[in-house]
């Protein structure tokens, strides 16, 4: 798909502040420092459209993106562990999960996931989570480039395995670096392909 504009339209701290409009939306998400506003750049081909590594209080909001007039790519807020006096929380913005079981313009999520690492629980909570919504979602493997092709490949397959019980085994994942700027027309696709399905 050819990027013809790529608009920042709003940012928005609740559901009822989101964009009213009929236009079709696909979100991404993953853990804080996955790489998701560099990825947003590279679909979008701008230098900053998505500022990369934003301060704390902007990455608690869902930031909306208008694509050639057409679809929207919403950009949601990571997701980490809070670190409370005894343990480790889960910590996940409320909003995030008002958003992806209810928007109804949002036909699927891209969820983000760090090809450097083993399969990380939080990111395993959040799969499993998010199969319980129902909602369509893909996987994406980012930073590609920063090891082998064979590394990267073996780690998405140990993820996919810990994941097993919540994907569809033949659904398509996605590979990408946006620093070699790799994987880049296949996510576009997958993603025209969610907004016109
Ligand atoms: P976000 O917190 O998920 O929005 O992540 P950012 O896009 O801000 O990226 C976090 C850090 O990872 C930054 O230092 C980026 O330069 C770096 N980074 C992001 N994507 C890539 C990538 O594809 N390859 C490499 N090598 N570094 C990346």
């Amino acid at each position: 798909m050819k990027i013809r504009s790529a608009k920042f339209i709003t940012s928005a701290t609740k559901l009822d502040a989101c964009p009213q409009w009929e236009v079709p939306e696909v979100a991404l998400i993953g853990r804080s420092n996955v790489g998701k506003s560099s990825l947003i750049n590279l679909l979008t081909n701008q230098k900053s459209l998505a500022k990369v590594s934003a301060t704390p209080g902007k990455t608690r909001m869902l930031n909306f993106f208008l694509i050639n007039e057409e679809w929207s790519l919403v950009d949601l807020p990571g997701y980490g562990f809070a670190k409370t006096a005894k343990h480790e929380k889960f910590d996940f913005n409320l909003l995030v999960g008002d958003f992806i079981e209810r928007r109804d313009n949002l036909k699927r999520v891209f969820v983000l996931i760090d090809s450097r690492h083993d399969p990380q629980r939080i990111d395993l909570d959040f799969v499993a989570w998010l199969h319980g919504t129902g909602r369509p979602f893909s996987l994406v493997f980012t930073k590609a480039d920063k090891q082998s092709p064979t590394r990267t490949r073996a780690n998405a397959a140990g993820f996919l395995e810990a994941v097993t019980p919540w994907i569809d085994p033949f659904a398509e994942t996605y590979t990408t670096s946006a620093t070699a700027k790799t994987g880049r027309l296949e996510l576009l696709g997958a993603m025209r392909q969610s907004v016109t399905a």
